[in-house]
């Protein structure tokens, strides 16, 4: 997952803490969880409630009912990492009423930090890495007998399977469902495969399974998380082989991103699949025409290209430069050229010359894309950036280059917005608009927010739309009455 989607979420949630709504007051304790970061850490959060819930824990959205609070931590820039600890700062004060309240923080900056965490921020009574949620009631228990706990153990084989997520600030529409955890890339400047371990795929028909409920369940759309879903390949688990290594036996009952896409999108062609995030390097024709060949799988990816300057990508240790992404773009737009692209782009990059720079602005011209995550360059320690390169990119430049950057992608998401005007589309719709309680909002196949008058209209209705007006953010229009 490239800092997208770690980021769809980053800055536009700015590690919004999403509260935990109460789940049932049967007199169990109560566990209070606030997320940060990407997706991938949401849904995270939902595995840690179903292991705490089966230990006799409920969720509660009241942190002054609760008797323990966990903070699922992001690790992804300097700032999400002072966000939590400023947020610690908020519970000295309920400790203080209340001593019994254990304190834990989870997630990629507990995985980062480990034992400096609980020397660091002495309000901290409980440490558990991304692969160690299955041991949070023992850590628990530990910390209830007046000590310390930790757990930062990374696994080679945990992808917690068997666990069936507790659906939490759900809106009964969508839903995430990861199918792989860690990352084998090692691009330059990420913390992801210090802080989330090795690549391991999760068994397809466990995903199925996951499916299938949720369909069940009313919910008309999920998201295949990973963080970088073109890997995805299971052929029985265990440690992890390129397709080449396999036995022809091992081949014969492989799983690859294409093969999982198809078994998910066969549920029910009601059910919207989409996935995130895709990875320039690894994406494969068979990947795209198994979109196309799909109905319900949704026509938008999220390709992040962060450079647009072949030497940066390299310093980067992307995995491809220029022309390799422009030929993922050119596929996209053969085989399914209704399909929405947004990506990720990070600016003043270390050695990051005017002329490197100008190279993302002319790739973002010619590709054009629906929306893209645009950050700084923040430097993360232990990287390999961090060890080779210096951070040297002053920031007023970084703040330049960024709102240069900004400024294109507006206008392209004002333009690909505008190519829908008159249109009809189809909107799955997920609830009422912010704006107005007279209007619901939902999205296009491509992703693309729509908001229209309610009428007899509910989530979880699939409504044609004719479009009649849009913004940069959002389509206007209008449900057509059959
Ligand atoms: S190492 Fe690269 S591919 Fe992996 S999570 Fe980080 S940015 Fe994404």
């Amino acid at each position: 997952m490239s800092n997208h989607t770690q980021e769809l979420l980053e800055e536009s949630r700015q590690g919004e803490a999403t509260l935990l709504n109460a789940i049932t007051a049967s007199g169990n304790r109560k566990l209070y969880l606030e997320s940060y970061g990407c997706q991938m850490n949401f849904s995270d959060s939902e595995i840690v409630a179903s292991i705490l819930s089966e230990a006799g824990y409920d969720t509660t959205k009241n942190l002054y009912e609760s008797d323990v609070v966990l903070l699922n931590t992001c690790a992804i820039r300097e700032n999400a990492e002072q966000r939590v600890r400023q947020r610690l700062k908020d519970f000295q004060g309920l400790k203080k009423s209340n001593p019994r309240l254990v304190v834990g923080v989870l997630g990629c900056m507990a995985e980062r930090l480990k034992e400096k965490f609980l020397e660091e921020e002495k309000l901290v009574d409980l440490v558990a890495g991304p692969d160690a949620y299955r041991a949070l009631p023992d850590l628990i228990a530990e910390v209830e007998t007046g000590q310390k706990a930790m757990n930062v153990l990374l696994s080679l084989e945990e992808t917690y399977a068997d666990i069936n997520p507790v659906r939490m600030g759900s809106n009964g529409v969508s839903a995430f469902i990861s199918i792989m955890r860690g990352c084998d890339n090692m691009c330059s400047f990420c913390v992801v495969p210090f802080t989330r371990g090795r690549e391991r795929s999760r068994d397809p028909e466990s995903i199925v399974k996951e499916a299938q409920e949720l369909f069940d369940n009313g919910f008309r759309e999920v998201t295949l998380l990973g963080q970088n879903v073109d890997s995805y390949l299971f052929y029985g688990g265990g440690p992890k082989k390129d397709f080449k290594q396999l036995s022809e036996e091992e081949k014969g009952r492989a799983v690859n991103f294409a093969g999982l896409l198809a078994k998910v999108a066969a549920v029910s062609p009601l059910l919207r699949v989409r996935f995130t995030t895709s990875n320039p390097g690894d994406m494969t024709d068979e990947v795209l025409e198994t979109m196309a060949a799909w109905p319900n799988i949704c026509k938008y990816i999220h390709l992040p290209v962060q450079s647009g300057n072949s030497d940066v990508l390299h310093r980067m240790n992307r995995g491809y430069d220029r022309p390799t992404y422009m030929n993922r773009i050119a596929a996209i737009r053969r085989i399914m050229p209704d399909c929405a692209i947004s990506t990720d782009i990070i600016t003043g990059f270390c050695g990051e010359t005017e002329e490197e720079h100008k190279d993302t602005l002319s790739l973002m011209q010619e590709v054009g894309y629906d929306y893209a995550y645009m950050f700084q360059y923040s430097e993360r320690p232990r990287t390999l950036a961090a060890r080779k390169f210096k951070d040297d990119v002053a920031q007023e430049e970084k703040n330049r280059r960024l709102k240069e950057i900004i400024q294109i992608q507006s206008e392209w998401s004002l333009k690909r917005n505008q190519e829908v005007l008159g249109q009809t589309v189809e909107v799955l719709v997920e609830g009422v608009s912010k704006k107005s309680e007279e209007d619901l909002f939902g999205r296009t196949s491509q992703y693309k927010v729509v908001v229209f008058p309610k009428e007899q209209f509910k989530p979880g209705d699939y409504v044609q739309v004719k479009v009649h007006d849009c913004t940069s953010a959002t389509l206007l229009g209008k449900a057509l009455t059959s």
